[in-house]
């Protein structure tokens, strides 16, 4: 009997994991005939897929239950903290194939991948792959450090066909980020303490402009004062999507 009860259990249990697996997706003309789909996850954690290339950034066992996601050609991490950078679900993704670029601590965590440093650049078949500094102005621990010290964390620009897209790791609204141009798709974390505020949110996306901005990683943040913040700036629209 109690077999019986563990199997049902088992079995609702399994059915709303599944369920709970419908991720909202955009999509996007690159201009070249191909599509890019975006899978929004949860958090900082996101898939794109693109002329065959399945990419997983930032995979998070706390998001997906990553057994049945697909597998990965590329693994982007931003940086090594724990919503982030996840061996668990890196492992269940993870062929003989798949490249990984991340930041040397992750590389130290994980045990493999290649590192792109703050500036460096590289490509991955046709996608472009910039690293830009991640890291807090303000925000530090109880110890006096910043949650994000520069040079560690990297956030990412990618161009896939013609579109540059943002990838904001775990940062403030640094002059790097703002000095951004031609961007076309924005996501920027806004949680306090370890990102950005909604004011800060909206001035680093006043100063580069992307065309579409989806503020993203905001757990429990008000997410209406970025979109009152943002609603004059008509060159930028403000995406909300489910990614506390
Ligand atoms: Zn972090
Ligand atoms: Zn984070």
């Amino acid at each position: 009997m109690v077999k019986i009860i563990a199997s049902i259990f088992s079995i609702v249990f399994s059915t709303s994991m599944v369920y709970c697996q419908e991720f909202e997706v955009d999509k996007f003309d690159t201009g070249n005939g191909k599509e890019l789909e975006i899978t929004f996850v949860g958090h900082g954690t996101l898939v794109f897929r693109y002329d065959g290339t399945v990419m997983h950034i930032d995979p998070s066992s706390r998001e997906a239950d990553y057994e049945t996601m697909d597998d990965a050609d590329l693994i982007l991490i931003t940086h090594h903290h724990g919503d982030h950078c996840d061996p668990t679900a890196v492992e269940k993704i993870k062929t003989d194939e798949t490249e990984i670029i991340t930041t040397q601590l992750s590389v130290d965590k994980l045990g493999f991948g290649t590192v792109l440093t703050n500036g460096e650049s590289t490509t991955y078949k046709n996608i472009k792959l910039e690293a830009i500094p991640a890291y807090n102005l303000v925000h530090k621990r109880d110890n006096g450090e910043f949650f994000h010290p520069k040079g560690t964390c990297n956030s990412y620009v990618l161009t896939i066909g013609n579109k540059r897209i943002f990838i904001g790791g775990d940062t403030e609204n640094t002059p790097e980020m703002k000095a951004l141009e031609n961007i076309d798709i924005a996501f920027l974390p806004m949680n306090l303490p370890y990102t950005m505020t909604p004011e800060m949110v909206a001035d680093a996306a006043k100063a580069f402009k992307p065309k579409i901005l989806y503020p993203y990683h905001y757990g429990k943040t008000d997410t209406s004062i970025i979109v009152s913040l943002m609603k004059d700036e008509k060159e930028v629209e403000t995406r909300m999507r489910d990614m506390p």
